[in-house]
């Protein structure tokens, strides 16, 4: 399906930007090996994010031990876990100046606490490396162990985000070794065992969904005490993942932030181009958290 002409044009004008800035995110990035969700799931936003200075790690590796269908990071069997990596990224983010830090992973499910103890890590090695840093983590499901998710809230991220992705009706052909319910599931213990850590979790429009279906699952984030959703259009990174069937115009991302506002989340960012950790430092003094 062609991009309508305002998406287009946005996405022209974005690579054009190289600051240096940019360089300076490259630079650290390299130095320490490290991987990006920005680059291995082809961000829209990569040239955005990376001149103003920020970027986001995916730690453990990038090799996922699962294919979600929209997902462009290459699947396959993982390297075992560096014990230094935690030490690298703090060592690039204290280099690139960040004051809000967010940390993802591929999904480790070859590994006995699904990278859990590497999420921690690099959560206390940020903070004893950049003193009053904040820091955002975006977790894979863990196959709903809950001894894995205490050990990431233990390490006490300022946020914790775990991303539905997309609604009920989707989900098996959308992410099809996940489940909607064990994702809700993770968001409502996240909840119950550190209330005071705020929750967030972010939808992708466009892969066939109904607008009522849109609303139902708000309603099932609000229940499972969700505070931050973040709402934005699917983009097919390649022909390898499933076609987009359709496009939201900006007026309907208005009427959903509204939708989520009315809900009650603390904060609703939606757009074409929002992904979970675009601008997630506003994102995050928006809603209060930090
Ligand atoms: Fe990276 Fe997130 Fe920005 Fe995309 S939105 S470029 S993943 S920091
Ligand atoms: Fe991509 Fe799915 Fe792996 Fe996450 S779990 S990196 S969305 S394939």
């Amino acid at each position: 399906m062609r991009k309508p002409a305002w998406l287009r044009s946005h996405l022209a004008r974005e690579a054009l930007q190289t600051e240096v800035a940019f360089r300076k995110v490259k630079t650290a990035l390299r130095t320490g090996a490290l991987h990006t969700v920005c680059e291995e799931a082809r961000c829209p936003n990569l040239h955005s994010c990376w001149n103003a200075g920020t970027a986001t790690f995916m730690i453990l590796g990038d090799r996922c031990t699962r294919s979600c269908r929209f997902c462009a990071v290459t699947p396959g069997r993982p390297l075992a876990p560096d014990p230094e990596e935690p030490e690298r990224v703090a060592e690039a983010a204290r280099a690139m100046g960040l004051r809000y830090v967010v940390v993802t992973s591929v999904a480790r499910d070859d590994l006995p606490d699904g990278g859990a103890g590497q999420f921690a890590a690099t959560i206390r090695a940020l903070r004893s490396k950049i003193p009053g840093v904040g820091v955002e983590v975006l977790t894979p499901d863990f196959g709903g162990d809950p001894a894995a998710l205490r050990m990431v809230l233990e390490a006490r991220p300022d946020v914790f985000n775990h991303n539905v992705e997309t609604v009920r009706r989707l989900t098996p052909s959308v992410r099809a070794k996940a489940t909607y319910e064990r994702s809700l599931w993770v968001l409502r213990e996240a909840k119950r065992l550190r209330p005071e850590i705020p929750t967030k979790s972010s939808l992708m429009v466009g892969l066939g969904e109904s607008w009522e279906e849109l609303i139902e699952t708000m309603d099932d984030l609000r229940a499972s005490g969700v505070d931050i959703l973040t709402i934005g259009q699917y983009l097919r990174p390649s022909r390898r993942q499933l076609p987009v069937a359709r496009y939201y115009a900006p007026e309907e991302f208005e009427r959903l932030r509204e939708e989520g506002l009315r809900r009650g989340f603390a904060h609703v960012e939606a757009g074409p181009l929002v992904r979970s950790s675009y601008h997630a430092r506003e994102q995050a003094t928006a809603a209060g958290a930090v």
